[in-house]
């Protein structure tokens, strides 16, 4: 099934992501992973790719075994800034052989010590080329509510995303974010530039005090005073720091729901327990 179209039902949902193994020792432990989150009945699920293609062949075959064995639907990752053009046509047609009809079509991060392959500059150039090699694949692409860290201010971000959505995005899935204010602003401000393809919000449950300094460093996200008082209390106890991370991520999403969201996507981190914390708390939402 195509995400637009669950996107399209307008009905509260929930979906979750999983990210494969780097090396081919740990594909049993993440295919495991990703069954029992499977087993949660998300509306889909999406499966990461590294960004210099490492995890190409098992970001393939994790996506085609939920899809096929489990009945989930899902959306392949596919990262373009270390990829040739020839590469990228194969997974295109790979993913198509295996009845993939979802990408996330992401430019990747800059490797720290430079490219060394330069067919690509921007995810709005793997859109065209996804689209021209097959026009029934429905596309999803990246947006940043405070702004993508290499961007100047996040106006010029927005005009970028506006080419990115004009190239044939059929839906965004935003970057985490800890304060929903952020969101609510960022939706006024590309609604005005007309933007108007649906938008997920991408919800990540920090769970452990080490995860903070990684995801803020990664993706630039402003950290709330409540959030930090939160993990100040509770961060070096493990148990208590992966409930309260669970239960704060669930009020995000309620609070989302409240003001009218419908669809919310779940950085699960391979992690199923954390995913059905989060769908146990909202079974009555959901139903
Ligand atoms: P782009 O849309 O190309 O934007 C990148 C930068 O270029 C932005 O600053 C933008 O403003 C600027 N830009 C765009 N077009 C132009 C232009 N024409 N001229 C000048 N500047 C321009 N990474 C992975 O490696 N694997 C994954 O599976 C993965 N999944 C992700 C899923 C989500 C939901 C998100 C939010 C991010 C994900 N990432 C993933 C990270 C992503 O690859 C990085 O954030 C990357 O730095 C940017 O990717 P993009 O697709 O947003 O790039």
């Amino acid at each position: 099934m195509k995400v637009i179209d669950i996107l399209n039902r307008h009905e509260v949902t929930i979906s979750f992501e999983v990210f494969p193994p780097k090396t081919d020792d740990r594909y049993a432990q993440v295919e495991e992973a990703a069954r029992k989150i499977a087993a949660l009945s998300p509306a889909f699920m999406s499966v990461t790719y590294g960004a210099g293609g490492g995890t190409s062949a098992n970001t393939a075959a994790i996506a085609a075994d939920l899809q096929n064995k489990y009945g989930t639907t899902v959306l392949a990752h596919l990262t373009c800034v270390s990829s040739t053009r020839a590469h990228v046509a194969e997974m295109i047609h790979i993913y198509r052989e295996k009845g993939i009809e979802n990408i996330m079509a992401l430019r990747g991060d800059i490797p720290k010590e430079g490219r060394s392959v330069f067919d690509y500059d921007h995810a709005s150039q793997l859109i065209y080329d996804i689209k021209s090699h097959d026009s029934s694949f429905c596309i999803g692409g990246a947006c940043y509510p405070e702004g993508h860290i290499e961007c100047e201010s996040p106006s010029e971000d927005i005009l970028h995303l506006k080419e990115k959505v004009d190239a044939g995005v059929d839906f965004l899935t935003t970057q985490m974010f800890f304060d929903n204010n952020t969101l609510y602003n960022f939706l006024y401000r590309i609604r005005e530039k007309g933007i108007e393809v649906p938008v997920l919000p991408g919800i990540m449950p920090i769970t452990n005090k080490r995860q903070v300094a990684r995801s803020v460093s990664l993706s630039g996200a402003t950290i709330p005073q409540r959030f930090r008082m939160m993990v100040d209390r509770f961060g070096d106890d493990p148990a208590k720091m992966k409930q309260a991370g669970i239960i704060y991520a669930t009020e995000q999403i309620i609070d989302l729901i409240s003001n009218g969201v419908t669809h919310i996507h779940v950085y699960s981190m391979n992690k199923p327990e954390i995913a059905a914390g989060i769908m146990n708390s909202l079974s009555e939402i959901l139903r």
